[in-house]
């Protein structure tokens, strides 16, 4: 599920906001990430001045985007990875199954990592015979239920304890408990087995210097760091935003990311690649390939408004703190970026099959307010649905369906406010038709084209003036 093609946002959406047990659980996980992440600002004076430095470096890196990704190349090169730079996720995933091919891979172990689900590795790899387990424990568990991950950082924030009890017992054939030191225990022991025989490893990048060739993966359960020590052969995969210009600028973003993500002051992995195994070192692999993900970055990088897009670091945070991802979850959107950024990112990594997401928001402002490099994500959703509207969607995004119906209503409204005698009058009709059915200034149902707003909630009742 990279994006797919016949998910209904809307209708999904719906039917995710009437399983209350699934915004229980949502509201409970959310919400003790937003009073983490409050704490921890608080008690960090500098914190708003460190965002604004975060900010103003990857404003720098996305302004000198080229130049850095040929400094990175060029350093990664000279510290002995291998380099390749996939246009689209078709390219990247050939590039990875035909690498474990050659080598004669059979089992992979991968740490977190977004990128490879925009892609769809997993399925990829199975289908070349490869075994790939996830070894961050909320992949592992989404994986054994044959899920995608519904949060960019809590892969299994829809779950219960309980529920990852019972997939346990199903899938892994163990008795059940809902103990969460005995669910850990016992995925360690599955994954330990797995990290000791993987041929391959393959991980995200947070971050890549371009000035040392470093990459650099922050986590919190030391699986990111067995994948990319304990196999022969580690894949990176990085968006090619991930570039950051100078090892100096990389305090900045520690000093943020974990904050928001978790609340946390750092997370307790900061993990430095800088190549492969080297003379006298005790592990790691002895090949390292770097694989740089376009994948419709450069049509975010030439829109001038949207660029600000790719300043994103992944934290999480806007998702939790958005009304709407609160209520229905990742799963809903259909598409592996979800939340406020999701629906910013996604029309243009996946194209029409997302397209409904830019309209996923109230714009209420609570994940530009929280963004820890202050990404203005109303303005540009604002921006994604005023291109859809005109059907300016790049090549790719086909926006049709939404933007015609959007354009139709758009032009019956703009032919009504151009004639103020005539709206007026309409204002007046309108008021004496509702006033019957009105209670308390509210209709709790209207037909046509605003029928959806009823079904959710009450319309204000026509006043005629
Ligand atoms: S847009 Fe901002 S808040 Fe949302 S994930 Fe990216 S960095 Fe975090």
């Amino acid at each position: 599920m990279a994006a797919n093609a016949h998910h209904d946002f809307f209708k999904a959406s719906q039917t995710a906001i009437g399983d209350l047990e699934l915004r229980r659980k949502l509201e409970m996980a959310t919400g003790r990430h937003l009073d983490h992440v409050a704490a921890m600002r608080a008690e960090f004076p500098s914190f708003d001045a460190e965002r604004d430095i975060a900010r103003q470096i990857k404003q720098e890196a996305i302004a000198r985007l080229d130049d850095l990704l040929i400094e990175l190349k060029e350093k990664l090169e000279a510290n002995g990875c291998k380099v390749f730079v996939a246009s689209d996720a078709a390219m990247a995933r050939s590039y990875i199954v035909e690498l474990a091919r050659v080598r004669g891979v059979k089992k992979v172990v991968k740490g977190k990592s977004m990128t490879t689900e925009e892609i769809e590795l997993n399925p990829a790899l199975e289908e070349a015979g490869i075994d790939a387990v996830e070894t961050d424990l909320g992949e592992y568990i989404v994986q054994l239920r044959g899920e995608k991950p519904s949060h960019i950082i809590t892969p299994a924030i829809h779950l219960s304890k309980e529920d990852i009890g019972k997939t346990f017992s199903d899938r892994l054939s163990v008795p059940y408990t809902a103990q969460p030191e005995q669910l850990t225990a016992l995925a360690r022991e599955r994954l330990r087995a797995m990290f000791l025989t993987a041929e391959m490893g393959i991980t995200g990048v947070n971050f890549a210097i371009a000035e040392t060739g470093t990459l650099v993966l922050v986590e919190n359960e030391g699986n990111g760091r067995m994948s990319s020590t304990l196999p022969e052969i580690l894949v990176a995969i990085m968006g090619i935003e991930k570039v950051i210009p100078r090892l100096d600028d990389l305090p900045h973003f520690l000093e943020i990311l974990a904050r928001s993500a978790t609340g946390q002051k750092l997370t307790c992995y900061t993990n430095f690649i800088n190549g492969p195994r080297r003379d006298g070192d005790l592990d790691g692999p002895s090949e390292v390939h770097v694989l740089m993900l376009d994948n419709g970055r450069s049509r975010i990088l030439a829109d001038t408004v949207l660029r600000e897009a790719l300043y994103c670091v992944r934290c999480g945070a806007c998702l939790n703190v958005c009304p709407v991802y609160r209520r229905i979850g990742g799963h809903a959107y259909g598409a592996t970026y979800s939340g406020p950024i999701g629906a910013v990112i996604s029309p243009n990594f996946f194209g029409s099959a997302a397209a409904q997401l830019p309209f996923a928001s109230t714009l209420c402002g609570a994940c530009r307010d929280i963004c820890p490099v202050k990404i203005n994500i109303p303005r540009l959703l604002l921006h994604m649905r005023w291109k859809e509207n005109l059907g300016l969607g790049a090549p790719q995004v086909t926006f049709s369906r939404h933007g015609a119906k959007a354009r139709s209503g758009i032009g019956r409204i703009a032919r009504l406010a151009s004639r103020p005698w005539l709206m007026r009058l309409m204002l007046k009709a309108g008021a004496v038709l509702a006033r019957p059915f009105a209670r308390e200034g509210y209709l709790k149902w209207v037909p046509g084209p605003f029928a959806s707003w009823t079904r959710e909630r009450d319309f204000p009742a026509l006043r005629g003036h």
